[in-house]
């Protein structure tokens, strides 16, 4: 190659500066022998000049418009013709391995056309997967957690250089910048002044600053100690792991190594691959064109082209491609202006056919651009178009967009996966460390009991009895937290209600055992600093008793889970750190948040990929989501070291290079299909959001050449449209006009205990009784009230039954006689016995206050009520467990508020804190609470009352009394046998729809009332 064909220096403002710069850091360092060499890329003056030459045309550069594939394949198969169709010493290596298929597809089409019908070889595969088959690294390689616990160790070391700084922020701040020292030969002088003197230049600072001083003094020590520690542990990161694989990698004679499709390389692959093209031992296929420098689509492949110190102008085929023309006049390096340009293209290319392959969606809003998007593609199947790529760096769209498309039966090939974190394993997981670390706080408790990946006993039956606690114990009973405040209200809630099952009281008081018992290796980890190791060994031992463990392992995401947590626990092998309980949660988060979870390979047409991921494919169809700003180009990520000028006087990957290579994916995806639909929003949760300029750009250039716009209307109207939304395929046919339900129940399937709620939903309505009782629905049955206001009768109920009867715990009850005189003290007992069962609710509940408040203002008037009662009735017996077979299908229990008693006969009294129901309603029958409880006790009954606990004041109120009680007891009881009787002989069960009753009935939708009593209606 003569001298004429190298390339200049790529120049940083001040090359002789950064020369200085780069050699003043490196100098002194032995350990990276690719250092000495000038890195012509960057810094290297045109003088420099090596002892080889590269032919140009060991190097190719494919136009955008083209397949490189194809070009790969040819120049394959030119190269090995004679020893067709072996081609096992052919070595390819792809940017990215999903082309696999697609070259070997090609491969074996053109070997067809040169007579051969199938091929041996070639390997294909990625440049790091390559190494790391044909060179193992002996040393142990540390993963990025097993970095971060060694790099904690050396910066507990150090902890006064960085006094004010989180050292596991700093240390993942740290490892991304070593990696990139290491990668980019950038290593740190031995001598702290020569290095800061070094930086002091990169910053072109005249005089050394403190904050300089500060950053200088962090790197130096820091980067020596962590080269010190993995030298002395014998490891290695994988960046200096990498860099001696390339170094020590040996290519069989008589092979030779293809590389297609790159748009990256590292000093250390530059030198590496330099020196295999000088011997004609690599031919590198780039797609795309070289010679622009800085902000432009060329700039990745001339940077490379620099790097390989060659100059390769000319593209391997100048086919005429209008939309190739249409992008590189978009974007020429010239004086002339956007629209002169555009006008110029559109003088050369009258006929538009930029229109046919390109198309833009401007959604107002991220569910507008799904419903474009989703729609676009199924468009697309129904065409026959496939495979389909939807290219996007915005995750939520592409989540939006895979949900419309799973509910067309669509399925989103995703090999990209998406985080770890993300997943339903992983967020067991994580609400199980919640559960530990919050006292088994309800929210993260339940999260855990309902997932999939836990059961302590046969499914439905676990479901079951998280349902109980859930909303017997926890909502009912208000319990925020604390597995002992739980087994204490389970034990309250059986006492109180007789028709709690004492099989559903041992299975609670099971499970809560089975959690305390999963949870208790991570309790004693909370507190203190243990080993890695030592968490990881009780995670383990916690989720395999909780039985996640096991079902971790048969999902899939759940095994990659597994997977990640073995691999922190090897990672924690590598260091005697020790952590306490939030560095541990941390790091495991972060491993987890960096993992990403591949889902199994989909054989679906339509893939989700990134910009970068879609190198070296081509596809039938592509739409490019979230044309926003913020993902194209996105914006520069927030460095904690170094600014953008010191990492380009570095010879670092900068924010404009980073834009320069997405922008030439950007332009390559525009070819890398016969249509490209590119979306973006104009707003999300009322914030404008901003289109990427590139966009705008292809709009705005398109626009100057043939006076319209790329924006497809017809689509964006389309979807706005409700009939164009996936519905699943119904073949049903329409189902019969609803009729009023009247369903009737097996005598096996009915209840065989009654409660007074089970007879009064007989009452209200049969159907009620049907679908709660007969159906089993009931579980909120005792909990229909409102939360707050049930609650709150809970705790008045215990108060007054603490004021008659010893209740353990408590204060009380009153002794003897309570009249007037003993208003004093009765009311201090009162408060007392209301203070205590207060305490602990509004531990609870923060709203308990309020109640114990409003209890306070109403506590005289019950007071002064319960002195007026003694003086004629007494209290007989308060919270009364009942149960009595009244026929021989029948079978109530219950428990009665209070008996009073007086000269032989006995009142009944229901304590309510909501309304309780008229007397000419329990008169007529329709309300039977009280008169149920009356069948069953053996004494006679001589009034049924209420006692309203009203807002600041008790309403007593008599219900039924005497003769008018005797017959009404008489008339029930007459009706439950008959009732009974019938329900024996499967009689139906209509649905009444009483407006009174269907208003609080929970049952409406099972009943469909709305539709038969709609229909009812018409016909009258
Ligand atoms: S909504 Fe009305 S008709 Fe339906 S079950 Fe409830 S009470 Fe009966």
């Amino acid at each position: 190659m003569s001298s004429d064909t190298r390339i200049p220096a790529a120049a940083a403002n001040d090359p002789a500066r950064a020369e200085a710069c780069r050699a003043s850091l490196q100098a002194g360092h032995a350990t990276h022998p690719a250092g000495a060499r000038k890195l012509t890329g960057k810094t290297t003056p045109d003088a420099d000049v090596t002892n080889h030459t590269i032919d140009e045309h060991r190097i190719t550069l494919v136009p955008f418009g083209q397949n490189p594939l194809v070009w790969t394949a040819q120049q394959i198969l030119d190269h090995y013709q004679e020893r067709l169709p072996d081609l096992r010493s052919c070595q390819v290596l792809v940017a990215e391995d999903r082309c696999a298929p697609q070259l070997r597809t090609e491969l074996l089409r053109q070997a067809g056309q040169r007579g051969f019908g199938a091929l041996l070889g070639p390997s294909i595969e990625r440049l790091d997967q390559w190494l790391d088959r044909v060179r193992v690294v002996r040393q142990t390689i540390l993963n990025r957690p097993a970095q971060e616990l060694v790099l904690a160790e050396a910066l507990r070391d150090s902890s006064p250089i960085y006094a004010q700084t989180d050292p596991w922020l700093l240390a993942e701040q740290l490892l991304t910048l070593f990696d990139e020292l290491t990668r980019y030969d950038v290593p740190i002088d031995a001598e702290f002044d020569r290095f800061e003197s070094a930086l002091r230049n990169c910053y072109a600072l005249g005089e050394s600053h403190t904050l300089l001083q500060q950053e200088a003094g962090i790197l130096h020590t820091l980067w020596h100690a962590w080269q010190e520690q993995l030298a002395a542990d014998e490891l290695l990161d994988p960046a200096s792991a990498y860099r001696q694989q390339l170094r020590d990698s040996n290519i069989p004679d008589g092979s030779t190594l293809w590389l297609t499709g790159l748009t990256q390389l590292t000093p250390a692959e530059a030198n590496w691959l330099r020196g295999l093209l000088e011997h004609d031992r690599a031919r590198v296929v780039l797609h795309g064109s070289a010679g622009q420098r800085g902000y432009h689509p060329d700039a990745p492949l001339t940077d490379i082209l620099d790097r390989l110190e060659v100059k390769v102008c000319k593209p391997a085929s100048t086919a005429p491609d209008a939309l190739a023309d249409f992008v590189a006049t978009l974007f020429e390096a010239s004086d002339d202006n956007l629209k002169v340009r555009a006008q110029r293209f559109a003088g050369l290319h009258q006929q538009d056919s930029v229109g046919d392959r390109l198309s833009i969606v401007r959604a107002d809003d991220p569910e507008q651009e799904g419903q474009a998007v989703a729609l676009q593609i199924r468009r697309w199947l129904l065409a026959g178009l496939q495979p389909i790529a939807l290219v996007t760096e915005d995750r939520r769209i592409a989540r939006r967009v895979r949900a419309l498309l799973e509910a067309s039966a669509v399925q989103l090939d995703d090999p990209g996966g998406w985080a770890l974190s993300t997943t339903s394993a992983a967020a067991t997981l994580e609400r199980w460390l919640e559960t530990v670390e919050e006292e088994f706080a309800a929210g993260p408790l339940l999260d855990v009991l309902k997932s999939p990946f836990v059961s302590f006993s046969e499914r439905n039956a676990h479901l079951g009895q998280v349902r109980r606690l859930e909303q017997d114990i926890i909502l009912h009973e208000n319990i925020a937290r604390g597995l002992q405040r739980y087994r204490h209200h389970l034990e309250v809630r059986s006492e109180r209600l007789p028709d709690w099952s004492e099989p559903t009281r041992q299975a609670l008081h099971r499970m809560l055992n089975l959690l305390e018992h999963a949870a208790s290796p991570l309790v004693v980890l909370l507190s203190g600093t243990h080993a890695a190791q030592d968490f990881l060994a009780a995670l383990r031992t916690s989720l395999v008793e909780l039985g996640a463990w096991q079902a971790f392992a048969d999902d899939a995401a759940g095994l990659q889970l597994l997977e990640a947590l073995e691999d922190l626990h090897q990672a924690g092998g590598h260091s005697r750190v020790q952590l306490d309980w939030p560095e541990f949660r941390d790091w495991l988060g972060r491993h987890l948040e960096r993992t990403n979870f591949q889902p199994p390979t989909s054989a679906s047409p339509v893939k989700l990929l990134t910009l970068e991921q879609t190198r070296l494919q081509h596809f039938a169809a592509v739409i490019i989501a979230g044309c926003s700003r913020d993902h194209l180009p996105g914006a520069p990520a927030s460095q904690a070291f170094f600014n953008q000028r010191v990492r380009a006087e570095l010879g670092l990957p900068t924010w404009s290079e980073s834009a320069a290579a997405k922008l030439h994916h950007f332009c390559r995806v525009l070819h890398a299909a016969p249509r490209v639909l590119l979306t973006c929003h104009r707003e999300q949760d009322g914030e404008p959001v901003s289109a990427s300029p590139w966009l705008d750009l292809l709009d705005i250039f398109y626009l100057s050449a043939y006076g319209t716009t790329l924006e497809d209307g017809t689509l964006k109207a389309l979807a706005g449209r409700p009939e164009v939304r996936p519905a699943p395929p119904d073949q049903a046919a329409l189902p019969d006009q609803a009729q009023r339900p009247a369903p009737r129940v097996k005598a096996s399937s009915q209840p065989q205990r009654w409660s007074a709620y089970t007879h009064q939903r007989l009452i209200d309505c049969p159907y009620r009784f049907f679908a709660a009782d007969a159906l089993n629905l009931k579980t909120q049955d005792e909990i229909r009230e409102a939360l707050s206001k049930s609650d709150y009768g809970s705790l008045v109920h215990r108060i007054v039954q603490a004021f008659s009867t010893k209740l353990p715990g408590l204060p009380g009850p009153w002794a003897g006689a309570l009249t007037r005189a003993d208003v004093a003290p009765a009311s201090a007992l009162l408060r007392r016995i209301s203070a205590a069962v207060f305490e602990q609710a509004i531990n609870d509940n923060f709203q308990a206050r309020g109640w114990y408040r409003q209890w306070l203002r109403v506590l005289p008037d019950y007071l002064d009520w319960e002195i007026r009662r003694r003086t004629e009735w007494q209290p007989l017996s308060t919270e009364l467990k009942v149960d009595k077979a009244l026929s021989k299908h029948l079978r109530i229990s219950g428990r009665i508020d209070r008996l009073d008693q007086r000269a032989g006969s006995t009142a009944l009294l229901d304590y309510k804190t909501g309304h309780p129901p008229r007397p000419d309603e329990v008169l007529c029958g329709e309300a039977v609470q009280l008169p149920s409880y009356a069948l069953l006790i053996d004494k006679p009954v001589a009034q049924l009352e209420y006692l309203e606990f009203a807002r600041d004041k008790v309403n007593p109120t008599t219900c039924a009394a005497g003769e008018a009680l005797d017959e009404l007891l008489r008339q029930v009881a007459q009706r439950l046998t008959r009732l009974t009787d019938a329900l024996h002989d499967e009689a139906p069960l209509p649905a009444w729809g009483d407006p009174r009753i269907c208003a609080y009935c929970e049952f409406s939708g099972l009943c469909r009332r709305e539709m038969w009593s709609h229909h009812e209606l018409s016909n009258d």
